[in-house]
């Protein structure tokens, strides 16, 4: 048996957040169910920010919930602060992922507060899923800018694995590490993982990268090596951060599931019902950018996957 590795798909969250097509609530919907028909089984379907910031993100209730009631996979939910974080509660989602930036400046451009009211903020939400969902919601703690800042430049690692420790201090049950604006390399990648990795202390390790600079699956490589088991990733390569001026998107989730089965690990995903969902999703989204090479070049007809 091959050991598994898992695919995130945060197409319908990081993916959508700069593009200009408000997408309509059963599209999105539609995009959560097909994804999870070809194996997928982690989706971050929506962020719960004011639609004064994203207004693409004004129906992240509805969305949640219908997510919620296909039921097969685990719907998760970007949040930003505790109003957020409750009403993902209420929306009935599983796992609740909180973004502090390693970068102060990040911080407060991104989510207007510094790192200390941001780790405030998780400790209040942490104690209001004890008290109205004990034991069922994830709530997982995301370092945004761990591996470089569009804004403050070079980020210290020390910053990242600071707060690190305070989320699994305050009760995380997973950490995710971010390369919010694509400047990450695989010698970084391994040994920053390594130590997130030591710091989770057997919790999960998500990691989130872009393939702004062309580096992102070369980063996945690094972080296997390391240890992580579970990516970030957006269909046909959507994505970007509203303060990494010219960046793309995340690494491609077509080719990440190729990637991480021809590196011997089984993702339990149809590459093929992918590619058939871009090629729908591509015509929802007129005039975006759409990354990716196994769309284009096609699964090798003999290529073998791991063994699940
Ligand atoms: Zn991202």
């Amino acid at each position: 048996m091959a050991e598994r590795a898992e695919i995130r798909e945060v197409g319908p969250r990081d993916g959508l957040q700069l593009v200009s097509t408000i997408l309509s609530t059963e599209r999105k919907l539609e995009w959560c169910a097909r994804t999870a028909a070809a194996g997928v089984r982690r989706i971050e379907v929506t962020s719960f920010v004011p639609p004064s910031v994203v207004p693409q993100f004004a129906d992240a209730a509805e969305v949640a919930r219908g997510a919620v009631a296909m039921g097969g996979f685990d719907v998760a939910a970007l949040v930003p602060n505790l109003r957020g974080a409750e009403n993902a509660l209420a929306a009935g989602v599983h796992t609740v992922n909180f973004v502090t930036s390693a970068s102060e400046a990040h911080n407060l451009a991104n989510v207007r507060r510094t790192r200390e009211q941001s780790l405030a903020d998780f400790a209040r939400i942490v104690a209001h899923r004890d008290a109205v969902a004990p034991g069922r919601v994830r709530i997982g703690g995301c370092v945004a800018t761990t591996f470089g800042c569009s804004i403050a430049g070079a980020v210290p690692e020390g910053d990242a694995y600071a707060l690190a420790e305070a989320y699994i201090a305050a009760g995380a049950d997973e950490l995710v590490v971010a390369d919010t604006v694509g400047v990450a390399t695989p010698a970084q990648v391994r040994r920053i993982a390594r130590r997130m990795v030591a710091i989770a202390g057997g919790r999960p390790v998500i990691c989130h990268f872009h393939d702004t600079r062309g580096l992102g699956l070369a980063n996945v490589v690094a972080a296997l090596d390391a240890g992580v088991r579970i990516f970030d990733a957006a269909l046909a390569g959507l994505g970007g951060c509203p303060f990494a001026p010219g960046a793309s998107g995340n690494i491609d989730t077509e080719d990440t599931a190729f990637l991480l089965e021809a590196e011997g690990f089984a993702t339990g995903i149809d590459i093929e019902a992918l590619i058939a969902l871009r090629r729908e999703v591509e015509g929802w989204l007129p005039g975006e950018r759409f990354a990716g090479a196994i769309a284009r070049a096609g699964v090798p007809s003999w290529f073998q996957r791991a063994a699940g």
